[in-house]
Parts: structure tokens; sequence; C-alpha cells
């Protein structure tokens, strides 16, 4: 393997760039020059001013026959670190046995650095059979904003297929649940405790939606998907009242939603709106408020469509073994960008580890980043139809 692909990696784990302290922009300022001062031409997109995005293409070759816009996209942002428990330095891109060490080394800087090393190396070639397009992300481990922020300027709407080099140790990712967050609130009226008849009392009106919510009637986990499994539902936070004596006036929680492929955002709210209904036609001062906190779009990429079979098989050729697809439990930018103004196959794949995604002294071998590498590189050159 070249050893400029390592030295980026390890470059790029010496950056920090956890979520959601300071440093996105640092590692981006990196990549950036990297690829610029490589000639590929790139653009920097402020999300805000410590987020940033980069989107670096190359055109086809003009003897190309049937050029395609082959995207590629990973995040540059990395989850926290607790130093003292890790036994490596967390920044230091230590290489021991052949294994590469740092916060961010499995998720998902190796993912990002294999396409910026695949772009580099590509560059160079005067033929190229398609367009290539890297989505590189800020804030994927909180917000998702940067895919939004791309997705809403248009950055996605030429791409005829995508891949997001998340760790998937293999696997082949085609389907992934979404994330609806809401907040419940009821309103009352504050009285003295010792005359609650005075009052509306805004806890008691929670309590009943959260009765309804967890009675029979409410059906929202009974939607299924064949792999993703069920729409999952949970009572994650409470708040309310204002002091011991006072009937309250305010109370909350907050449900986080797990949801599938036809089962989102609408539905949700469709569901929460026949709670609110019935509990009206039962107690006319009952009031109730959803908003919505944190919609994250569940997607999913037909497990027979022509790029994931290209995908699969390209994974084949390199690691000689069979590629398993699977629905993913987590949620990966694919989500913002399976809603840009085109629809194009999603697929989420590489070779790096995700055992050790997120954890204590995380590391992947190098030769896992070798493969990604040729994953990258084989489906730029590749001839679609
Ligand atoms: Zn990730």
């Amino acid at each position: 393997m070249l050893t400029e692909p390592i030295t980026y990696l390890q470059r790029c784990l010496q950056i920090p760039s956890t979520n959601p302290l300071d440093g996105e922009e640092n590692v981006a300022a990196y990549v950036y020059d990297l690829l610029t001062s490589h000639g590929v031409k790139t653009d920097w997109i402020e999300v805000s001013p410590k987020r940033v995005c980069l989107v670096a293409t190359i055109e086809a070759g003009a003897t190309a026959v049937h050029p395609k816009t082959i995207g590629f996209s990973g995040h540059l942002d990395t989850v926290p670190v607790k130093i003292s428990e890790w036994t490596k330095d967390p920044f230091g891109g230590a290489i021991e046995d052949g294994r590469i060490y740092g916060r961010g080394a499995s998720d998902m800087k190796s993912g990002v650095m294999a396409m910026v090393s695949m772009m580099i190396e590509l560059n160079q070639h005067d033929d190229l059979p398609n367009h290539l397009k890297l989505l590189i992300t800020s804030d994927e481990e909180n917000g998702m904003t940067g895919a939004r922020h791309l997705t809403d300027r248009g950055d996605a709407d030429d791409l005829d297929a995508l891949l997001i080099t998340e760790p998937t140790s293999g696997y082949l990712g085609y389907a992934q649940k979404g994330v609806v967050g809401v907040e419940i609130s009821c309103t009352g009226k504050s009285a003295h405790s010792s005359s609650p008849q005075l009052g509306q009392n805004a806890i008691d009106d929670l309590y009943r939606v959260i009765r309804e919510i967890k009675s029979d009637r409410f059906t929202i986990t009974d939607h299924s998907h064949p792999e993703l499994g069920p729409v999952v539902a949970s009572i994650t936070s409470i708040t309310g009242g204002e002091g011991p004596n006072v009937i309250p006036s305010r109370a909350s929680f907050y449900m986080d939603i797990r949801t599938i492929p036809g089962f989102g955002r609408e539905q949700v709210l469709q569901a929460l709106e026949a709670v609110n209904q019935r509990l009206s036609q039962q107690d006319e001062t009952f009031s109730m408020e959803v908003t919505i906190i944190k919609d994250i779009p569940s997607c999913e990429t037909d497990r027979d469509d022509p790029f994931l079979q290209i995908v699969a098989e390209t994974m084949e050729s390199i690691r000689k073994q069979p590629t398993q697809r699977v629905a993913i439990p987590g949620g990966t930018d694919g989500a913002m960008f399976s809603q840009a103004a085109r629809n194009f196959p999603i697929a989420v794949a590489s070779f790096h580890d995700f055992r050790l995604a997120h954890q204590i002294d995380e590391s992947i071998p190098l030769s896992e980043y070798a493969e990604t590498i040729e994953l990258c590189k084989r489906l730029a050159l590749k001839t679609y139809v």
C-alpha cells in the first residue's frame, strides 16, 4: 500500500474534531488544502462558522461514453473522547502491529481519507469513465446539519448513485431507520394546591396523554419493516411543575420515535392528533401541543438495485467472500441525501470494522483501509450503463 494515504489518515486523526466541541473546521481545512494542493477542484462550504462541508469534483474524460455522476460521502466529525480511559493517544494516529489508533479511526476518518486518497489518485487519470463527486460533511454525529445543508443547496441533485463509507465491517447497508423526536406539552392553569379546583393541573393532563400512548389505542408501534423491525417509541425525559404547593400550569415530555420507510413524521403527527382528539372529547378543557424537535427521515434503496449489485460484486472481488446486505440500525447522512431532488441509490459500505466505533482505543487494521480505497477506486472506474 502506498505510504501517502496512510500519512493522510494519520494527519487527519491528529486533528481533533469531536462533536459538539470545536475543531471540525480545522480538519476540514487540512482536507481542503490536501485536495486543492493535488489539483482537485474543491468547494469550501460554511454551514456555520465552526462547521464546514467540502464538495470536491472531478470531471469524466472527453472520451467517456456513458458518464455517470458517482457520489462518495463521509463525515469528519467524531464523537467525544474521555482521554483518561484511553491507553493510546486518541489524537496520536499511532500505528502498531498493522493497526492505526485514534478517535475516528473507525467512524469515519478512515472512510473519508480512503475517498480523498482515491480522488487524489484519479485526478491524474486522463480518461475517467465517470464524473466523481465527493461530499464531505460536518455534524453527522449530532444533527446531520452538514448533509442537510448540502442537500438543501442541491449538491446531491446531480448524483446517479452514492456510496457512504461508514464502517460496516464489509456488510452492505441498504436501509436505515429514521428518528422523529417530539415534545408533547400540556398547558393548564396554576392555583394554590389547597384549592386545586381553581386551577387546571397540567401534570394530570400529561399523565392522561402518557396513559393513552401506552394503551392499545396508540398503534404506531404496530408498523413494521421486514428487516428494520417495528417502529419503536420511548419517552426519554419529562419535566413539569412550578413548586411543591402550586397546581402546575405546564408539563411536557420528550418522545423519541424510530421510524421506518412509509412511516415518518406525518404519520407520527396524525397518531398524536388522534390522541389529542380522543382526550379533548372526554374533557373540553384538555389541551396538548406537539412540537417536532428532531426529524431525520428513514431511507431505503431497493436491495436488488443495479448499483447495490455492483457494490456487492466489487466488494466480493476484493475480499473474496459473499457480501451480505443489511438494514442499518443507526442513522447516516444518507437520510438527508435521500431527500435530494433526484432519486438515486445509496449504498452504505466499507471494510472498516464497526465494532470499535465510538469506543475506547478506537482503531482499525490498515489492511481494511487499503481494501476500502480499492473499493472506491473500482466503483469510480467502473463503466455503468
Ligand atoms: Zn459515522
